[in-house]
């Protein structure tokens, strides 16, 4: 089928709509983009195995032990910060599910009694906890059996069940990606709304068929449909639609981050209302909870808080403290926002705690995603350049001989610990004003007045508060052989 541009020209859209620059508007139109993209991860993630199956134990030394826990997390939160969810656009772990569908044929539909971002949530939980218990950071041999678990998983989920249900409903990085992309600048939506409402095939969520009822091209698998679609929530920024609409009429448009976002009332495609959906409610107190106990694990107090409370419980077992601290990190949280919930509904004489509740808590993610990116940025800008003595030793106990030069292990920090000190608190500070905006916005629409705000307001200040004593912890150098 052809297609039929509806815009040409340096329109004022056009500017701000990645899809038309010259260069990179090419490669994201280009059919085979994604999985080109896949490719090379797939490349990466082949290497973090082999390294992690048959290479050091000690993880400064081993691809395993620096990739995924410096480099990767540290660009995906950059991306997500400069530019959107780029990770899932080029996430190698599509790839065996795009094979089990392909020898599966999957006809199940996702349990229902299973709704929501429920199991992800527990699967992030169990994530983070392990990372801290069994310190998966430290250990190649178990960071590789991790990207074979995601392997398997990606492959025995999306081959037993329709549609996208392990990004949907089971990843834990998805989900990370989805809350993270409401602070993104860009977003993969409609160019004109006057075109879907004359479009009669609607391509975009049915995908196109050619005569003989072959499939040509995939609609969005997420369910998402174009006209209707609202923010990143959701979006894996796959590029389907941009692929499938028979009028060229989806882009990737730059925007204002989370302004699009902040209205929770409105009916989302995919999604519906956010004030109606708690699973995206107990995600966000999750993740920001997760957020503050992943940096915590990072500094010295942890251990004290650690010895401390093996003595007075006489437990030895580190996974069972951890899961204490853990247990208790989230649980206090959530009295937290519940308490924020019920003074702010009393003051603004709301319709009950829990109407606030499913509003307000959501304006957690922006300061919760700004102390994970302070966070894995610290761990980016300390350690970048370790890739370099990495490659060279990789190199030499490869093949005997130093092609790439001896390892030079001095080399680590991209910056000075000054100038890395100074972006990871700026990167918090954003996420802290992003959280009192879309708290001032929410309250505006509600006709809240001060009273009704501030109990959230403090909230936020705390937390904020909170993570600039974090940040200011000597944090272990993960990942490289200075710490
Ligand atoms: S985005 Fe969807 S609804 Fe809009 S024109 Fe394209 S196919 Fe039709
Ligand atoms: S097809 Fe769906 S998930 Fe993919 S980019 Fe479009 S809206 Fe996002």
């Amino acid at each position: 089928m052809s297609r039929t541009a509806t815009h040409s020209g340096p329109t004022a859209s056009a500017r701000t709509d990645l899809s038309t620059w010259p260069l990179l508007g090419r490669f994201l139109r280009w059919r085979h983009a994604r999985t080109t993209a896949q490719l090379v991860l797939l490349l990466v993630a082949g290497l973090v195995l082999y390294d992690g199956f048959f290479g050091p134990a000690l993880a400064p030394k081993n691809f395993a032990g620096v990739l995924p826990w410096v480099h990767w997390r540290g660009l995906v939160v950059l991306a997500l910060l400069l530019v959107g969810n780029l990770f899932c656009f080029a996430c190698p772990f599509m790839l065996p599910r795009r094979l089990a569908q392909r020898l599966l044929r999957p006809r199940r539909s996702w349990p229902r009694w299973l709704p929501g971002k429920w199991v992800a949530l527990v699967a992030i939980v169990l994530f983070f906890w392990a990372y801290e218990a069994f310190d998966l950071w430290a250990s190649p041999f178990l960071t590789a059996w991790v990207a074979v678990s995601y392997f398997v998983a990606a492959f025995v989920i999306d081959g037993f069940f329709r549609g996208a249900a392990f990004c949907k409903h089971v990843c834990p990085i998805g989900q990370f990606n989805f809350v993270g992309s409401l602070l993104s600048p860009s977003e993969i939506r409609v160019r004109d709304e006057r075109v879907c409402q004359r479009c009669r095939t609607k391509d975009c969520i049915r995908g196109r068929y050619d005569g003989s009822g072959r499939l040509l091209q995939r609609g969005c698998e997420l369910g998402l449909f174009q006209q209707r679609k609202l923010g990143n929530l959701d979006c894996t920024f796959c590029l389907d639609c941009i692929q499938a609409c028979p009028h060229d009429n989806v882009g990737v448009l730059l925007r204002l981050p989370l302004r699009r976002e902040m209205d929770v009332d409105r009916n989302r495609s995919g999604i519906g209302r956010l004030s109606e959906r708690p699973d995206w409610v107990a995600l966000t107190v999750g993740l920001t909870a997760l957020g503050f106990l992943n940096a915590f694990g990072m500094v010295s107090p942890v251990y004290r808080l650690l010895d401390w409370l093996g003595r007075i419980l006489h437990v030895t077992s580190e996974p069972f403290l951890v899961a204490l601290v853990f247990a208790s990190g989230i649980a206090t949280l959530a009295v937290a926002v519940i308490l924020a919930s019920f003074v702010s509904s009393r003051a603004a004489g709301a319709p009950s705690t829990r109407w606030v509740l499913t509003r307000f808590a959501l304006t957690l993610a922006p300061l919760g995603f700004g102390l994970w990116s302070a966070h894995y940025l610290f761990h980016f800008l300390t350690g970048a350049l370790t890739i370099v003595p990495l490659a060279q030793s990789f190199v030499l106990d490869l093949t005997g001989r130093a092609w790439l030069g001896e390892p030079a292990w001095r080399l680590a920090s991209l910056l000075s610990v000054t100038s890395t000190s100074d972006v990871v608190l700026l990167v918090l500070a954003l996420g802290f004003f992003g959280s009192i905006v879309w708290t001032m916005e929410l309250g505006r629409r509600a006709r809240f007045g001060f009273a009704a705000l501030l109990p959230w307001l403090i909230l936020h200040g705390a937390l904020f508060l909170a993570g600039v004593w974090l940040l200011g912890q000597p944090m272990e150098m993960r990942g490289t052989l200075l710490g």
